[in-house]
């Protein structure tokens, strides 16, 4: 073990192996302690391997898991030992989870202690999100309390009867999903926002899916209670009809009656997420190296690249090294939310962090590292990793992601189904519900009539599901994001198909759909004789690219005549790599030296496609 308590490789006697040793020299004498669970991220980085390789392993495994996802010994075992990486299980439970995970339970229990929750309002437009964040700044600030709110960082904290609470400042669930689908849990508690005199809307019910499709839980706030038409019953019994049953309807839920504009029941809303938070006994550990979450980042001209953080587990310290995606620094100074400086942040909490050499960005993780080195190192592997597009993901199809593994081993397929109108929504929904297996079922996570929306992708993002769009498209916007964030959108216009498809996915039966995609074409313009009976083939490429070593067919007249690969390509009398449409170039393929003026080249590929 090292001094954080992390498993390190040791060999068999027990010696602490040195680090960063390759994997096949490990598995010649050494074996890989390993905790009894761990995040993706954590094995890749014992393994010394790169995240997207041990997401690939599992893949090849069955096992769909994202870089935060919990994996078991005996499942980062079939992982380790594939890549010749003996294991063995460390003899006490280790904390080796990602921040977002609870860690009571996995490390010394003494060392927890109670942390504030984290909070985000969600509701309808209009209902009084952001009046309710700031009547909740405010009835702090008249309480008096030193200094007052007076900066926006992104997220602030206040006191309950002693307890600290704290907000996230960007309230909807937009904002929400959009973190969580770049992998970070931050939110504790979803204040969920109704105005009385509204009642639930679209965004409501978008609201209600999302904060129920990252399992957190819900306190209602029924808000503008202060107006005539206040009408809380009827706001009530259409959260019933939501499955979201409050404490008088004889449910769970607690909701609060409020009023953003006179300030009427916000205390009384804090304490009930003081309450909540108690069942929900949120602890870290303040006594180790600080882990979290990027809420928000900005450039300052004067001072630089500054980000406010939310730590969730250890203490954020002037000095830290730290991490966050493709950004790192040293921790230079932090301010609070009242734009006090401090000098250490403990979990729960948020502080704006100046010394980031770049920008990281919303939702990156951010950890504190040992030494300047370990950062940069981090720093340029996600860098790699998330290439020139920051936000992409793995792609998610509906022919594997069904493996994915559930906390109860029933696998889970998780779904958003948008239809052209509510009839149709209710339709799939039906035929959809009525499929079941023995080991995997369908989660239907939010279900609407209209076009695919931004909002959609990043809610099957972050909760890994696939996007079912009945006799409607999506929004070009949508169409886009999906791309970069590889979210699959599978289109339907006939609903036997749509089921079909689907129950084969649950029997893990779905054969992917490849379409062809031509990558160029070059037209033979004339034959050169080179060496010993080789002809090169004079061509113009009309479109697309010519590449060397790339698979190619020759058409003649519409048909094919050979399946070839280009063994050379020059322009002039260079060897090049590629050539685009409208240049000239020779080319000689594998074994054929049959051209005829007039035929054509074609270079295609295969592509996992969409229906
Ligand atoms: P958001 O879009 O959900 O963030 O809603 P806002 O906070 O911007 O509020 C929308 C409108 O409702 C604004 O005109 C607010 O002044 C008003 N509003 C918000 N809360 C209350 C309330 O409790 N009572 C009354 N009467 N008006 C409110």
């Amino acid at each position: 073990m090292t001094s954080n308590g992390r498993p390190t490789a040791v060999d068999d006697a027990g010696k602490a192996a040195r680090p960063r040793k390759t994997a096949a020299r490990r598995a010649q004498s050494r074996a890989l302690v390993l905790p009894e669970t761990m995040t993706v991220q954590y094995l890749a980085e014992v393994l010394n391997q790169n995240p997207i390789d041990v997401i690939k392993q599992l893949m090849r495994n069955g096992i769909m898991a994202s870089m935060n996802q919990v994996v078991d010994y005996q499942v980062a075992t079939l992982v380790s030992t594939a890549l010749g990486v003996r294991t063995s299980m460390a003899e006490a439970p280790t904390a080796a989870k990602g921040p977002a995970a609870k860690v009571a339970g996995t490390e010394d229990e003494s060392e927890l202690v109670t942390r504030p929750p984290v909070v985000t309002i969600l509701g309808h437009v209009d209902h009084g999100k952001t009046s309710l964040l700031d009547s909740i700044k405010n009835s702090k600030v008249a309480e008096g309390e030193v200094g007052g709110i007076t900066q926006h960082i992104g997220a602030y904290q206040v006191e309950s009867n002693g307890h600290p609470i704290t907000f996230i400042d960007t309230p909807g669930h937009a904002a929400f999903t959009a973190i969580r689908a770049r992998g970070a849990r931050v939110t504790d508690i979803a204040v969920l926002v109704v105005a009385a005199d509204d009642g639930i809307m679209p965004q409501t019910l978008e609201a209600i899916n999302h904060a129920k499709a990252a399992k957190v839980p819900i306190v209602v706030a029924i808000n503008k209670m202060d107006l005539p038409g206040a009408d809380p019953e009827k706001v009530k019994r259409q959260l019933s009809e939501q499955e979201l049953l409050v404490e008088d309807w004889g449910g769970d839920v607690i909701s609060v009656d409020v009023s953003a504009k006179t300030g009427d029941g916000i205390d009384n809303l804090l304490e009930n997420l003081l309450l909540v938070a108690e069942i929900a006994e949120l602890k870290a550990n303040p006594n180790k190296p600080a882990e979290g979450t990027v809420i928000e980042a900005k450039l300052d001209r004067k001072r630089g690249p500054s980000a406010t953080v939310l730590v969730q587990d250890g203490t954020l310290k002037v000095g830290d090294f730290i991490v966050a995606g493709a950004a790192f620094g040293r921790v230079k100074a932090m301010t609070n939310d009242q734009g006090k400086t401090v000098h250490g942040v403990t979990p729960g909490s948020p502080a704006e962090v100046l010394g980031f050499g770049s920008l990281p960005e919303a939702g990156d993780q951010f950890k504190v590292t040992a030494d300047e080195k370990e950062a940069r190192s981090l720093a340029g592997n996600s860098a790699k990793a998330h290439g020139t597009q920051p936000g992409q993901t793995r792609a998610l199809r509906l022919e594997d992601v069904v493996n994915q593994v559930d906390t109860d081993d029933v696998k889970e397929l998780n779904l958003v189904v948008k239809a052209d109108v509510q009839g149709s929504v209710e339709a799939v929904r039906g035929a959809l519900e009525r499929l079941v297996d023995e080991d995997a079922k369908v989660r239907i996570l939010h279900t609407g009539s209209g076009a695919v929306t931004e909002s959609d992708i990043l809610l099957a993002s972050a909760s890994e599901a696939i996007v079912i769009s009945f006799s409607i498209g999506a929004e070009p916007s949508a169409e886009r994001l999906a791309d970069r964030m590889g979210v699959e959108i599978r289109h339907y216009d006939i609903i036997y198909q749509l089921i079909d498809d689907v129950e084969k996915a649950l029997h893990g039966m779905l054969d992917p759909v490849y379409t062809e995609v031509i990558v160029g074409r070059a037209e033979v313009r004339e034959i050169f004789e080179g060496r010993r009976g080789t002809q090169i083939a004079g061509c113009r490429v009309s479109e697309g690219r010519m590449v060397r070593n790339a698979d190619v067919r020759v058409v003649r007249d519409g048909t094919v005549v050979e399946d070839s690969t280009i063994t050379s390509l020059r322009h002039f009398r260079e060897e090049v790599n590629e050539m685009n449409a409208g240049t000239e170039c020779g080319i000689v393929l594998q074994g054929f030296n049959d051209f005829q003026e007039g035929d054509i080249l074609e270079i295609h590929r295969q592509e996992r496609g969409r229906r």
